[in-house]
């Protein structure tokens, strides 16, 4: 990773950046993070971003060290000063550094740790792996039960993403108790005679800020959408299905466990769904 970084306050090169090894997101993923994707250098969703890693640090009662403009005027720095015009901002928010290793929170003066940078990675938008569709493997969710808390307790997702590579997929869905709850990186979905269905929104899954504003999106198109869980099963006997994340947009799943979904092609809900965010979003880009 090169280019210029934020941490504490500072914006230096990435090389010079560095943070406590008693950080307490470094010791215990103690952290909250957010990442909202940049398109045309304007940052996609924002306000619902910061919305979230407001819960999120609410949740872990990690005091915000940021009002909205502040942290408006983080991510725009971050987008002009490594020239981002398609990419991502992520910023993470630790408890801080305690200068020990202690498992209780610590006073509440220790000031958050807050890190971010910008990334560039052209091709979001007119993606490949859009074009392609995805192959998924299905794996047992083994995370822990507030997995609408956005922390960077990310291992065994990245586990996960893994096993489904070297099985040869793309992708992985994680399925618990016979339901789908989510990918590893991202929200599920498939298509059923025309309607949406997904996953209610829960304690079990992450709540996507693409999902909220598909969902309404779809709606608003006089779709017809279903939150509810799905098997693993009817996903693969389902017409279409698809992904929603902050930089895969709608991304069309085209194989479950190496069962074609549909006619095997991405569908023309999901890519229709895709288009429609990506007009819809880039209106209200910041
Ligand atoms: N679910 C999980 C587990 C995720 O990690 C993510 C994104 O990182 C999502 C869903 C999609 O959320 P969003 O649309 O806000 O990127």
């Amino acid at each position: 990773m090169t280019g210029i970084v934020y941490v504490n306050g500072e914006y230096l090169p990435a090389e010079e950046a560095k943070i406590s090894v008693f950080d307490r997101g470094f010791l215990m993923a103690d952290a909250i993070y957010e990442l909202t994707a940049v398109v045309d250098g304007k940052l996609i969703d924002f306000p619902a971003h910061l919305a979230r890693l407001d819960r999120s640090l609410a949740e872990l009662d990690i005091v915000n060290p940021h009002g909205y403009d502040e942290w408006l005027a983080l991510h725009r720095e971050l987008v002009a000063r490594n020239a981002v015009t398609e990419g991502s901002v992520y910023v993470e928010v630790t408890r801080g550094n305690t200068g020990e290793r202690a498992f209780e929170y610590p006073p509440a003066e220790i000031p958050p740790t807050v890190v971010a940078f910008a990334t560039n990675r052209p091709g979001i938008v007119d993606s490949p792996a859009a074009a392609a569709g995805l192959r998924i493997v299905t794996l047992p969710d083994l995370r822990w039960q507030r997995r609408d808390i956005k922390t960077v307790q990310l291992i065994y997702q990245a586990q996960a993403k893994m096993l489904a590579k070297r099985a040869g997929a793309d992708d992985g869905w994680l399925v618990e108790d016979g339901f789908v709850t989510e990918g590893t990186s991202n929200n599920a979905y498939i298509v059923r005679k025309g309607r949406i269905v997904t996953r209610p929104l829960g304690n079990d899954i992450l709540h996507g800020i693409t999902r909220a504003s598909l969902l309404r999106f779809a709606r608003e198109a006089q779709m017809e959408v279903e939150e509810r869980q799905f098997t693993v099963a009817e996903a693969q006997a389902a017409d279409e299905a698809f992904i929603t994340s902050a930089t895969g947009f709608v991304t069309p799943v085209v194989e479950i466990d190496g069962t074609a979904v549909g006619t095997g092609k991405p569908g023309p809900v999901a890519l229709r769904l895709r288009e429609i965010y990506i007009d819809e979003s880039r209106k209200t880009a910041l």
